[in-house]
């Protein structure tokens, strides 16, 4: 192990580091994101990674020395992505070689990233077999036990089994995870929660990801996003009513935004609803096609974003939030007909990976909603792009903590294949590469979880002021799952391909993550590019 480097240092580069990306940033707000889209995604990503390199560092004060040598690695690959922005990009981001990090902060740099410290890393994370041992306060450590044992004990044994097989979710995790109050883990007592806050909520979703992200670990995301709805914008009594309801488990939610035409552009959503009255009781008929509805078969309620206002130049505040119920069905297809008449038909989508919950192309005919269903009641009309949208903050931060959990599972799938695998006469992670790549899995992992847990912690102060900060957490978890879990299957060789080992898995899961409630580019631009940039 070369000599560790003191947090002070690491610290100090990043503080450095601030100020080349403040004056890109002030260079790039009198332009249009749109005229700059490669700039803007290129400085979202910079200042994202920056962010979970500072939460990393902070982290690593209170945790043992693995956690500041990665905390040191990840600094120096952020001062060095900087060093590059300056050298290759500087005209576009008006940066020029004054904006380079200084001498002591390149040095700095050159040292955390020497090869043999990232390596040392990744022969310490074998040692381990790449078990997450970040720190945490006790009541924390006991939720995270309380996941760990029932995902380990109840959820992995049925993973691979569900995945293969294409099949639903078992009835049984549903019921134990209702028990254990999973459902309601940030909503009010009041309203029949557990209210343990978002860092709770995220560790919880890490650690049944990290057994199954599709069978477990995506289960409460729905739920969540429906009830920071109503909580944001629901009357007292839909609160009274429904958030109970999605806490106990006792309806299971789905969330249907886009469409087969519509996708980020969620203020042209066209599914149409309008007034209507059906045996006396006044409500809204739903007509349209919507897409990519997870968990739409099994759920009984659907939040659906609809066009309520036939006049499409209002875009966004012609959206309205309805909660949908419907009859449960288990299979791949189904047919939902009301005693009026409307209609509801699902089929789901085959995909390589996320099975479990299955995600349908959905169509409304005719379908009869009260219009009690309205969140937000009659003043609720217009308002649901704001809902949903405040709903998708919550759901992405959730998302961090789903991508934390995988990666999780492939850093220590691949760190028990390449101690037990011999090849030339000795153990993979004897090669010097092998514990590279390893120690680099690590070092990123560290820091998706930093800036994860930080931003859920951000989020219980303030949700609204901290919801960019979750996409930040979301963009970078998301594709460190991704590149994690594929580095894994590499270090696997071809028995990674292996559908028997579960990193085959792992790696056809991640890919969806970048994807959903914002693909990339979107949270890139739209979110994180906005806010920091307004
Ligand atoms: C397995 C799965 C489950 C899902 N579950 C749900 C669900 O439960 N509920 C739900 O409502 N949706 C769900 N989705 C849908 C998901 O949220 C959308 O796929 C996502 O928002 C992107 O929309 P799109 O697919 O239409 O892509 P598009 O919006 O067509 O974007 C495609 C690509 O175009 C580019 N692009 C688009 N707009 C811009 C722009 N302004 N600037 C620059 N580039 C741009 C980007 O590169 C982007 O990646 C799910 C999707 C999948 C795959």
């Amino acid at each position: 192990m070369p000599n560790p480097l003191g947090i002070d240092r690491t610290r100090k580069a990043l503080a450095e580091l601030e100020a080349p990306l403040a004056r890109a940033f002030a260079g790039a707000r009198t332009r249009d994101i749109d005229e700059q889209q490669v700039a803007v995604a290129r400085l979202a990503d910079v200042a994202t990674k920056l962010r979970a390199a500072q939460e990393l560092a902070a982290w690593a004060e209170s945790a043992g020395e693995l956690y500041r040598e990665e905390a040191a690695v990840f600094a120096g690959s952020v001062a060095s992505d900087i060093a590059r922005l300056v050298r290759d990009h500087g005209a576009e981001h008006g940066l020029t070689v004054a904006d380079l990090p200084s001498e002591e902060t390149q040095s700095f740099a050159r040292e955390a990233l020497a090869e043999e410290r990232v390596r040392a890393i990744g022969r310490a994370v074998a040692a381990q077999r790449g078990r997450n041992d970040c720190p945490l306060d006790e009541t924390l450590v006991l939720t995270r036990d309380a996941a760990r044992s029932f995902a380990e004990s109840e959820v992995a044994p049925h993973a691979e089994r569900i995945h293969r097989g294409d099949e639903l979710v078992p009835e049984a995790f549903i019921q134990k995870m209702a028990e254990l109050g999973y459902f309601g883990l940030s909503i009010p007592e009041k309203y029949g929660g557990v209210e343990m806050g978002n860092v709770a909520m995220v560790i919880t979703t890490e650690e049944l990801s990290r057994a199954s992200l599709a069978a477990a670990g995506s289960l409460i995301t729905r739920p969540e996003i429906l009830a920071k709805a109503l909580l944001a914008g629901g009357t007292e009594a839909q609160k009274q009513h429904w958030l109970p309801l999605i806490a106990s488990g006792e309806r299971m939610v789905g969330i249907s935004v886009t469409e087969p035409d519509v996708g980020s552009d969620v203020a042209s959503v066209k599914c149409r609803a309008e007034r209507a009255t059906q045996n006396g009781v006044a409500g809204w008929t739903i007509n349209g096609p919507k897409a990519w509805c997870t968990f739409a078969g099994r759920a009984d309620v659907l939040a659906v974003l609809c066009r309520t206002d036939p006049d499409v130049s209002k875009g966004a505040r012609g959206l309205t939030l309805f909660i949908v119920p419907k009859t449960r069905a288990l299979g791949h297809e189904f047919e939902v007909v009301q005693p009026g008449g409307g209609r509801l038909v699902g089929k789901a989508d085959a995909t390589p990976g996320y099975r479990g919950m299955h995600s349908f192309t959905l169509s409304f005919e005719r379908y009869f909603v009260p219009a009690e269903n309205v969140v937000g009641g009659d003043a609720g009309v217009g308002k649901g792009f704001v809902l949903q949208m405040g709903g998708f903050a919550a759901g992405r931060l959730q998302t961090g903590g789903r991508a934390c959990g995988l990666a999780q599972a492939a850093l220590e799938k691949t760190a028990e294949y390449v101690v037990d695998r011999k090849q030339f006469g000795k153990p993979l992670i004897d090669f010097q590469l092998t514990q590279y790549k390893l120690g680099w899995m690590a070092t990123q992992l560290a820091a998706a979880r930093a800036i994860t847990y930080s931003a859920a912690a951000a989020m219980d102060e303030d949700e609204r002021a901290a919801a960019p900060y979750a996409s930040q957490a979301k963009l970078l978890a998301c594709r460190v799952a991704v590149a994690v879990t594929q580095e894994g299957q590499l270090l696997h060789g071809g028995w990674g391909y292996a559908e028997e080992y579960p990193i085959s898995r792992y790696v056809v899961d991640a890919l969806v993550l970048p994807i959903f409630e914002g693909v990339e580019p979107i949270l890139q631009l739209k979110v994180i590019g906005r806010s920091l940039l307004s």
